[in-house]
């Protein structure tokens, strides 16, 4: 492929206004350099999805797009949140782009490593993941909980890039196979690598957020970490039914204790009964526990309807 790339940036905003016009000057002079490098076309262009902010986010992106053709806007028609609107996006141009990128509207992730991520695509890469190399702006609290996160993610088996979180670019090839993922729980960065094809990282510091603060506070960075982990693992599940065998181990040990006890006249009419009912119905119940989450698991993983398979490639006329 040598022709100039079709690239869409897409930007989810929500009470950004304090943000969007230097962001949108710096991407706008990014898109200058890259067209005049030959790298992407006349076409591409920078969508901002307002999502349902209550500032002048959509009155900036609106005057925006009516001063420069480069940049595009979609309005939400309420807050549906960081997830649903980059995906709202991406969905929206995937049929007019050759690639399209998200990205935050703050300039915490370096918008200079875009020219890296379309040459990798321009190579072939399909995915390209941008990854922070340091976090030293985040504050401690922040970034030892991410990566706290990454390793129970990865240890209940979820396939997540470290240090990756929103900053990426999907071929249309891509996109289009998942557009395929119905699920309505979205946890982008667990379900983009499900995806397959060749893929690649390029690195980058990442840093402080421009202006304006943070819209993930504490409460709703947990909802997130725990849709993450209950979209991708029924780890969880099973861990009840070990534990109910755990228990009912303990169970047995404790009988013998109780009978012992009762042989020796240490103890009190009903005690060694009543131990070793409780001990014995706790493990049986978690036993139970399980087994029935384990066919709610399978529920879950079927109406969740994610393809069973995505074909990379095609050869001779199929
Ligand atoms: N965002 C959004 N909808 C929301 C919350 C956030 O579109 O309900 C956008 C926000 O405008 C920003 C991006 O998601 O472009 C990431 O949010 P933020 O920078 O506040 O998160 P942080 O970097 O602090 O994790
Ligand atoms: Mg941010």
């Amino acid at each position: 492929m040598n022709k100039s790339v079709n690239l869409y940036i897409v930007v989810p905003c929500y009470n950004e206004e304090a943000v969007l016009p230097e962001t949108s000057r710096q991407m706008l002079a990014l898109f200058d350099e890259m067209k005049s490098d030959d790298l992407i076309n006349e076409k591409s262009r920078i969508i901002f999805v307002d999502d349902g902010s209550k500032d002048k986010t959509w009155q900036i992106i609106d005057k925006l797009s009516d001063e420069y053709e480069e940049i595009g806007g979609i309005k939400l028609a309420h807050n549906a949140g960081h997830q649903n609107a980059v995906l709202a996006g991406l969905m929206t141009v995937m049929s007019d782009c050759d690639c399209a990128i998200s990205i935050d509207a703050d300039l915490q992730d370096d918008i200079h490593v875009i020219p890296e991520m379309v040459r990798k695509f321009i190579d072939g890469c399909e995915i390209v993941y941008g990854v922070r190399g340091k976090r030293d702006t985040d504050t401690a609290f922040k970034r030892s909980t991410a990566q706290g996160f990454y390793k129970v993610m990865k240890s209940l088996g979820a396939d997540i890039i470290p240090n990756h979180a929103d900053f990426r670019l999907m071929s249309q090839k891509a996109l289009i196979e998942f557009s395929k993922f119905p699920e309505r729980n979205l946890f982008l960065r667990g379900m983009v690598p499900l995806l397959g094809f060749k893929t690649d990282c390029v690195y980058y510091d990442r840093n402080e957020r421009f202006a304006g603060e943070s819209k993930y506070p504490l409460k709703k960075m947990i909802s997130f970490a725990l849709d993450g982990i209950t979209s991708f693992s029924v780890k969880p599940i099973s861990f009840i039914t070990t534990l109910g065998f755990i228990v009912c181990v303990f169970a047995v040990v404790m009988g013998v204790y109780s009978v012992v006890q009762k042989f020796m006249g240490h103890t009190d009419a009903g005690w060694a009964s009543l131990m070793m009912s409780i001990w014995f119905i706790g493990g049986v119940q978690l036993i139970a526990l399980g087994l029935v989450g384990t066919y709610i698991g399978k529920i879950y993983s079927e109406v969740k309807r994610r393809p069973r398979f995505i074909i990379e490639e095609y050869k001779n006329d199929l």
